[in-house]
């Protein structure tokens, strides 16, 4: 073949691979959004009716580049429905409301069972003694590209978004904070002095999560974030949008750093918790 006919049919054939992709979003972000998919989001996301408009169409918009983009598979007998697609997606896009750029990059699978879910893992005790344990779990992210969900537990925490309890924020959390290649506590920041008072109202709030684990004290955020870290993290997000007045008023420092990196304010649409 001609070598310069070959080269042609190189360039558009990667034109076109690069193209068709982007068409495709293009289409299915500008497509209109179902009717059923709102009353989806009217019945299960408890806060959704509160949203202030301009943030409501915007998470419409994410929640179509999410169902274009991943896929999500039905374990433990469980088959996929719109309801289920539409109600992970939405709580997933909270968390990437006012953001630019891609939309969970590494994530491509959404895997859901019907109930908490056995996992089999080789663990170490405090004395020392390795052994397999079997435990039940609500949620699990991975950094290799999958989240894993409970879809009892994610309709219980998608209708009640007010009791600081939510996998789904919970386990996105620990995508975005893997996106740097470690899941740490620490997602990527604009510069470093935002690493600097990510790091100070983070790790000084945890040290006291810590504490209040270990006596058994009272808490706003759950004593599993004092696991480590990026539990810290996850935990930290779940009350931010959940219980963000409590959060503001005890908790001011982590939750102005929390508000600068989600750059939204849950306060405006929250109702004060009692
Ligand atoms: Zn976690």
């Amino acid at each position: 073949m001609n070598p310069w006919i070959f080269l042609g049919i190189t360039v558009v054939a990667i034109a076109l691979a690069l193209w068709i992709p982007r068409y495709r979003l293009k289409r299915a972000v500008e497509a209109p959004f179902p009717d059923e998919w709102v009353e989806i989001l009217e019945a299960n996301i408890g806060i959704y009716r509160s949203l202030p408009m301009p943030l409501r169409l915007q998470l419409r918009k994410l929640i179509k580049q999410f169902l274009h983009q991943k896929h999500f598979t039905g374990a433990g007998g469980l088959e996929i429905t719109d309801e289920m697609r539409v109600t992970i997606a939405a709580q997933a896009c909270m968390l990437q409301l006012n953001r630019k750029g891609a939309l969970y990059p590494r994530l491509r699978y959404i895997i859901v069972y019907p109930a908490p879910f056995i996992v089999s893992r080789e663990e170490t005790d405090s004395s020392g003694v390795s052994g397999k344990a079997r435990r039940g779990l609500l949620g699990e992210s991975w950094s290799s590209g999958k989240v894993i969900l409970a879809w009892d537990t994610v309709l219980r925490g998608a209708r009640n978004f007010v009791d600081g309890q939510n996998v789904v924020l919970h386990e996105f959390s620990h995508q975005l904070d893997s996106e740097d290649g470690s899941t740490d506590g620490a997602p990527l920041l604009a510069g470093e002095s935002s690493y600097r008072s990510w790091a100070k109202a983070l790790s000084s709030e945890y040290r006291v999560l810590q504490r209040k684990a270990r006596r058994g004290g009272r808490s706003l955020m759950d004593h599993y974030g004092a696991t480590n870290p990026a539990e810290f993290f996850a935990v930290a997000t779940e009350t931010f949008f959940e219980k963000p007045h409590g959060m503001a008023d005890r908790h001011a420092e982590l939750f102005e750093v929390l508000r600068g990196y989600y750059r939204v304010d849950p306060r405006d649409w929250q109702p004060r918790e009692t």
